[in-house]
């Protein structure tokens, strides 16, 4: 039944538009970090009526920022009741992305509360940003550079495309759960869910995912090294009194806690990469049978101007060419491919060379560039793996 916009109206200023908070645990710790904020119409009876039941019917007119900024200022008003001052998401409507003021609008109302503006998430669906890629770009960054964080919620609902979200410059993406099935047990979905999580990591997006509601749905995000848990197998929308004892209860359980104990693997290979990474900018895998390598350079590597993956014989030949001249010929001999397969069938462990790489900012420096061979239980193929150091300077 279609509600009339007085109705909604009159909601909003009886206290009938609540606010409820559903809580969002850390995949890890399962300690409560902060909450999305998830409007309910509460009737003269106590019934509890649903956003489904009223917020399309909203979303076609201006009513809906009505209702959102409505639950943006319960979101402060409960921020100023809370103690822990854990961070609180508010749903936007696409409609907002028009409105030009409103990351000054949003700073105004946060201001006016005297709370941080990081305390404040926007979320906006990643459905309202389709067709709307001539504003969103800015509209977000505005949002951001005003202290708010942007998370892309429901990403995987629609007609998502890993191409359109890399360009988006938000914080969180939120991994809709319609992308999760009862016990995530099939095979290529979790192939696809793992896809998604490594490439919000790599864009440097925290993640969230939503309507988690069984064990082996939460052991598959761990596993993932998902950021935030937010489903029912935690807690369902809690009303505000509810979720404010809720944070003091978590709070208070602050136990130290054993991060190896929950440990992934994914995380603990993301431990592992980083100590590697401390001492070897540059890593390659090759694979000297087949020509091809695949690159992962970190961002302090002298010089990394090269494509991430392709043919191995080229890589050698761009390697050398932004060498000390001197250098370049020794080291295109050394890690020939044909080279390599000598020293690998001569039974050498590896092969390595120092040589005066050049950096972005014309300086020599030394690099040490060692080829380790390496045997994949999957293949005969003859495998290397590159480490590059870079040396003190002499
Ligand atoms: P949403 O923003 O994606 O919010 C998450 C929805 O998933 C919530 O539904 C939540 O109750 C539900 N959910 C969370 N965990 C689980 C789970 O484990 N299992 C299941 N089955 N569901 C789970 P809710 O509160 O009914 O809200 C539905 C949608 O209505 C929201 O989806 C959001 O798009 C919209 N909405 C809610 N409040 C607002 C608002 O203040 N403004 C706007 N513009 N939209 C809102
Ligand atoms: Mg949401
Ligand atoms: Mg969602």
């Amino acid at each position: 039944m279609p509600f009339s916009e007085t109705a909604v109206r009159s909601a909003i200023a009886s206290g009938a538009m609540q606010a409820f908070y559903q809580p969002q645990y850390d995949a890890v710790t399962a300690k409560v970090k902060s909450a999305e904020a998830l409007v309910r119409w509460i009737g003269p009876d106590g019934t509890i009526i649903p956003p489904a039941r009223f917020i399309p019917q909203a979303e076609q007119s201006d009513l809906i920022m009505e209702i959102d900024w409505h639950m943006a200022r319960c979101a402060c008003e409960m921020l100023l009741k809370q103690k822990q001052k854990l961070p609180v998401a508010v749903n936007f409507s696409r409609r907002h992305i028009k409105e030009t003021d409103f990351a000054q609008r949003l700073s105004e109302l946060v201001d006016s509360y005297g709370l941080a503006h990081h305390l404040l998430e926007v979320e906006i669906t990643e459905s309202a940003m389709v067709n709307e890629e001539e504003h969103i770009l800015g509209w977000i960054n505005s949002v951001r550079a005003a202290g708010f964080s942007v998370a892309i919620d429901d990403f995987g609902s629609g007609l998502s495309s890993l191409q359109f979200v890399k360009d988006m410059p938000a914080d969180v993406l939120k991994i809709d759960r319609s992308l999760l099935s009862h016990n995530c047990e099939n095979e290529k979905e979790r192939i696809v869910l793992e896809s998604i999580f490594y490439f919000a990591h790599r864009l440097h997006m925290t993640t969230i995912a939503e309507g988690v509601e069984t064990k082996e749905q939460l052991a598959f995000m761990r596993t993932c090294d998902c950021g935030k848990i937010q489903g029912f197998i935690f807690a369902k929308p809690l009303p505000e009194t509810d979720y404010l004892s809720l944070c003091e209860i978590n709070a208070s359980a602050d136990e130290p806690f054993d991060i190896l104990g929950a440990q992934s693997p994914a995380s603990a290979s993301a431990l592992l990469m980083g100590v590697v990474f401390r001492k070897y900018p540059l890593v390659i895998f090759s694979n000297l049978t087949r020509n091809t390598f695949y690159m992962m350079a970190y961002e302090c590597f002298t010089s990394t101007g090269c494509p991430s993956t392709g043919v191995f014989d080229e890589l050698i030949l761009h390697g050398a060419s932004s060498m000390y001249p001197d250098d370049q010929q020794p080291f295109a001999s050394t890690f020939s491919r044909e080279n390599l397969l000598k020293a690998h069938a001569a039974g050498e462990p590896f092969v390595r060379l120092v040589t005066r790489q050049k950096g972005d900012d014309g300086i020599y420096r030394r690099v040490e560039t060692t080829d380790y061979f390496v045997k994949s239980p999957s293949s005969e193929d003859v495998l290397v793996i590159t480490l590059c150091e870079n040396l003190a300077e002499e």
